[in-house]
């Protein structure tokens, strides 16, 4: 049970952050939604997934890749929640090049969305989270945190920093009540990977389905997508007492692929 805590799942108004704050908000926890795009739907949905334990609902639309938007939505939970408990750095793009065509500005993106907000967040979030005596911070990484793929060098480079980041705050906080943590998810069916799946499609000559079978018999020996419902549940298990010595570990939920 999370009641009395707050969340913030950066990049949840849509795929993997809505799960983790759907399934956070169903054990309790006030969640502050951000991200892009329609954020009524989504605020909606995770007030009615929280009810039953009348929690409160927040939004930010702090662009992750700008430090200063991102201060003013931490500024903001304070003010609002008194500060934030469970931080979930899920936002993330993706850009598909090789390494000598990758456009310089989707790098520069790919860095700041992907892994520097995850610095500018924990920095703001942990002084509170040590001062109240509780905290979670679950960075959501990737397979491409542990193992490569051509293709994703800036995506295959931020998520393994996001990883060494989690290992290093994780060893600074090892004596304190605030875990760090990451969940590295193989495919899963959201927005950024149908993308990857038409692309697939038009380049191979195929429909939606066979893409789909043929993305996930490359990498994914279960042949199933991971689901955002399994993320939020891992996420609500990181953030249970029975994982309070969890610490700099970074858990994948893919399928196999990593265990090749
Ligand atoms: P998605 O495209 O469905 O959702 C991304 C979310 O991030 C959206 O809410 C979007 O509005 C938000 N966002 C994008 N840029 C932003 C910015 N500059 N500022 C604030 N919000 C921003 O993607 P997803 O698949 O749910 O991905 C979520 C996370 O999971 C990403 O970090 C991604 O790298 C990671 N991941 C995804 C998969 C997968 O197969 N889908 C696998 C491994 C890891």
């Amino acid at each position: 049970m999370l009641n009395g805590k707050t969340a913030l799942v950066t990049g949840s108004t849509s795929g993997i952050g809505l799960g983790i704050a759907l399934s956070l908000a169903r054990q309790g926890a006030n969640v502050v939604l951000n991200g892009f795009g329609d954020a009524e739907e989504p605020q909606a949905l995770v007030r009615e997934a929280g009810a039953a334990h009348g929690i409160r609902v927040g939004y930010h639309g702090a662009d992750m890749s700008q430090p200063a938007q991102i201060a003013e939505m931490m500024a903001q939970i304070d003010r609002d929640f008194g500060g934030c408990d469970i931080l979930v750095n899920n936002a993330g793009i993706q850009h598909v090049a090789p390494l000598d065509e990758f456009p310089i500005e989707r790098w520069d993106a790919i860095i700041a969305i992907n892994l520097s907000s995850a610095f500018h967040t924990m920095r703001l979030a942990l002084p509170g989270m040590k001062q109240r005596g509780w905290g979670r911070v679950v960075n959501i990484a990737s397979v491409h945190g542990l193992v490569a793929s051509t293709n994703k060098s800036a995506y295959v480079a931020a998520k393994h920093g996001l990883v060494g980041l989690t290992k290093t705050v994780a060893l600074e906080t090892a004596t304190t009540p605030v875990t760090v943590n990451a969940i590295c998810p193989g495919w899963v069916l959201t927005p950024l990977v149908q993308k990857q799946v038409d692309a697939r499609a038009l380049a191979d000559g195929v429909d939606g389905d066979e893409a789909k079978r043929r993305l996930l018999a490359e990498k994914q020996p279960s042949l199933q997508f991971t689901t955002p419902e399994q993320l939020g549940e891992l996420t609500v298990f990181l953030c249970s007492e029975a994982a309070a010595n969890v610490r700099g570990q970074s858990w994948a939920l893919d399928g196999g692929w990593t265990a090749q």
